[in-house]
Parts: structure tokens; sequence; C-alpha cells
């Protein structure tokens, strides 16, 4: 067993090996790369669709909410009626001696540059965060469509469609994933910041009056569910906005913040958007956003408490939670490097690893491995077996199956744990339901 642990104090480490164990490439490398924007390897789509799974499931495998995929590209009006239009920037400062730029509230003084320290600083302007395009061939004003800064609106104008075509009574919510772009002044700390990225936002439709007591329940439900993925209480914690820090739809807020390398920030929104925005739909598209409670015969609009994650945000931060170095391994070499993932997160759930490269022992680890492919797995037959370990603990897989010459003679193979490194001889008719059972009970 391990006898000291080093967690993730630098996030250079994790981009390092997210690049060399294919968990995430620069965007565009071949041409330079493209600022800010990444692509995810085969790790790492498979770790970032487990991270959506997780959610999908905590958030509707449940009565009372439903889901949606709503089109990225919407009716222009609705960016105008939820404030989008004339209330979604930041406050931009431009240097005037090295022309870099900054976001005022994000900067360390806002007296001077954060690139050159030169106090000779522009006038702050607000900066619209909204990416513009057209919409068919004709570039001019009346084409113009934006690429959705959030997911909720989509969820928003379709609220009639959704509680009518599923006979929802409120309260109830609808959750969504979906790409967002935000045209982010200071984008950067690896994939934190942006200007392309998923949400995972669910929208909860509650009668005004009601909407205090359903903030506290997401409030709770929601900071659970980090625990149940395996994140280190330790590392979360909320923060109240204060009066200056509310979106300009928002009653109240909070974030849970996650302790990143780079210091504590925000993981996830939980917002009280009050009747802000079906009311704003309601007025400008003139249709009815009401609902009418059949029991007591009133008729009003919703308020709305939402809670909105980052998925690459929280990809990111499950891979720094899970990211420690032990100083004494298994003997052959003295460091080992673990992504410790939950097990439903892991991209590779089993590693087949025949002993040496004897065609008996690679045939049965195919076939093993061929017969329970139900489990995302890998095959690995080159290099010692401790290197081979090795590797698979650092793409966080949970168990490493080994083909032996025993294997032949009493049809057993061994099994390794990642964190605890015990290794286990199981029979291979039983491997199945102890894999299932391992991965149930991690
Ligand atoms: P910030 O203050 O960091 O700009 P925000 O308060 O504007 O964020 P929200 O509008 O509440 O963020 O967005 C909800 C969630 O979407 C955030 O908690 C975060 O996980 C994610 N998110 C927002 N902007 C980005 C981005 N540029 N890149 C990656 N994820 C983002």
């Amino acid at each position: 067993m391990a006898s000291q642990h080093k967690t993730l104090d630098d996030l250079a480490t994790l981009v390092s090996l997210c690049k060399r164990r294919g968990f995430v490439f620069q965007s565009s490398e071949v041409y330079g790369g493209l600022n800010s924007c990444w692509d995810y390897g085969p790790l790492g789509v498979e770790l970032k669709n487990n991270v959506k799974r997780v959610w999908w499931d905590a958030m509707t495998l449940r009565d009372d909410v439903v889901g949606l995929d709503a089109s990225i590209l919407m009716a222009p009006q609705v960016w105008k009626a939820s404030g989008h239009v004339d209330g979604f920037s930041d406050p931009l400062v431009e240097c005037k001696k090295c022309k870099s730029r900054h976001r005022v509230d994000k900067m360390k003084d806002p007296k001077k540059c954060d690139t050159c320290g030169s106090s000779e600083l522009s006038e702050p302007r607000n900066f619209n965060l909204m990416f513009k395009t057209f919409m068919g061939p004709v570039e001019e004003s009346a084409a113009v469509v934006y690429l959705r800064p959030e997911t909720a609106q989509g969820i928003y104008v379709n609220f009639e469609n959704v509680q009518i075509s599923m006979r929802k009574k409120i309260p109830f919510g609808i959750a969504q994933i979906g790409k967002a772009f935000r045209n982010e002044i200071t984008p950067g700390n690896f994939t934190f910041r942006t200007r392309e990225f998923e949400q995972m936002e669910m929208q909860y439709f509650v009668k005004p009056g009601s909407d205090d007591e359903f903030m506290n329940m997401w409030k709770e439900v929601r900071f659970s569910f980090y625990s149940k993925v395996g994140f280190k209480m330790e590392n979360l914690r909320f923060h109240q906005h204060g009066k200056g820090e509310l979106a300009h739809y928002a009653k109240d807020a909070y974030d849970i913040e996650y302790k990143f390398p780079f210091g504590w920030n925000e993981l996830e929104g939980i917002h009280n958007r009050t009747d802000f925005d079906l009311k704003n739909h309601q007025q400008l598209s003139g249709k009815k956003l009401e609902y009418f409670d059949e029991a007591t015969k009133e008729k009003f609009i919703p308020f709305v408490v939402e809670t909105s994650a980052g998925c690459d945000r929280m990809t990111l931060a499950v891979m720094c939670d899970a990211y420690r170095e032990e100083l004494a391994g298994e003997g052959e070499d003295d460091k080992r490097v673990v992504l410790g993932f939950h097990p439903d997160l892991a991209p590779i759930k089993v590693a087949f690893l025949p002993l040496s490269k004897k065609p008996d022992l690679m045939d049965l680890s195919h076939k093993l491995r061929s017969d329970l492919r139900h489990f995302k797995s890998q095959y690995d037959e080159s290099a010692s077996i401790g290197k081979r370990y090795r590797r698979q603990d650092e793409i966080g897989t949970p168990f490493c199956v080994t083909i032996d010459f025993e294997t032949l003679n009493d049809k057993k193979v061994t099994v390794r744990h990642r964190d605890t490194m015990v290794q286990e001889r199981v029979s291979m008719d039983q491997l199945n339901l102890y894999i299932t059972e391992k991965l149930k009970n991690f």
C-alpha cells in the first residue's frame, strides 16, 4: 500500500498528461492551435460522456424532471427578451502599451495591466459576449443570428410545449445538455474557461412564493451529487452572490465552487431566476406562457430555479480531483501517477494484460476481452507487467486482468485493483460477475 500521496498542485502537469494519454489535445494543433479551443481525444470523450451520463441520470431519473435538446440557433428575439443583446457583457479594458485586453472584474489590480504592469489603460467599455453570425446567403443585419450563450433559453421557449405534451404539473423541471458559446475576453486555465463549451442545465418551474424552498432543495441535491460521483468534499464549497455579483435575471444565486490548482472557482451555478425569462418571452412574443393550476384554478407565470453546470469545467474538476502521485509503489519503480476516478466516470473499466507475448496467452486474453466487451476495455501486451499497470493507473482504469501461464491450467486470472494494488485470483467464468459487482460497490 502506498505510503505518501501528492495531489495536483499545478495545472501544467495535468495538461501534459491529457495530451500524452489521449484525453485532450489543442484544437487545430497542426496549424499552431486555436486559442482556448480544445479537442477531446479517445479517453477524454469517454470521460466527458460519462460525466454527462451521470449528470443526466441524476437529473432525469426522477418523476419531476424531463429532458430536452433544443437547437443552438434560435430566433434573435429570444436574446432580446432574455436581456442578452443589451446586457450580456463584461467590462473590457485595453492596455495602450502592450495592446493586451482584460476583463476588469477579473484583474489583479484594475488600474494596472496584468500582462506588462503599465497603468496606461483605456476606459472600460462593455463588450457583448455573444457570437454573431448570419442565417442564409446574405450578410445583412436582418439575417443576424446568435450562437446561444446559454442553453436555458431553449428550455424557456419550449416551456409550454413540454408542459402540455408531457402533462407535467408544477413543480417540474426540464434538463438539457448542449453547446454554448461566449466570446470571453480572457479565456484560459485549460478547459476551465473557453469560448465554446458544453452546459448541463436544468430549469425547475415552481409556484411563485415557493421559490426559496426549491432553491434550498436544489442546493442540497446538487451539492450531494458531487460526493456521489467521488469528489473530495473538502474541495467543494458554496459561494453566495453578493448584490453586485447577481446576474441581471437573478434574485438569489449560489455557486458551487471547486478548489482548482489555480484557486477556488465556480463549477456550477444555482440561480433563482424568478419569472424574468418567461415574463419577457410572453411580452415580446405575445404568446401566453402562463400555467393553469387545476387544483386551485389559479393562473400564473412560474418562477424558475436553475442549476447550471459546465460539462468541460466539471470534466476538468474530475481530473484535478482524481489526480494523485504515490511515492511508494509496487516496488518496480517508486512513483506512480493515478487518476482515481469513480468507476462510473473512468473511461476504461478493465485492461486485459497477457503476462507474456506467448500466443496461447494472447489468444486467451483476446477471447476474454471479447466475452466481456460490454465493459469499455483496453488490451496491452507490450512492456513489463509493472509498466502496464502504471499505464492503466495513469488513465484511471479500476481493474487490470492478467492472464498468465497458470491461467491455462487453473482457468483463473489475476485481478489487480487500481487503488489498493491488491491482487486476487478469480475464475474466468466468474470474472463478469466479479467485475460487475466490484464496479457497483467500489
Ligand atoms: P463566470 O463568472 O466564470 O464567467 P458565469 O457566472 O457567467 O461564469 P454561468 O452563466 O452561471 O457562468 O454559467 C453556468 C456554468 O457554465 C458555469 O458554472 C460554468 O461551469 C460554465 N461556463 C460558463 N462560462 C464558461 C466558459 N467560458 N467555459 C467553460 N465553462 C463555462
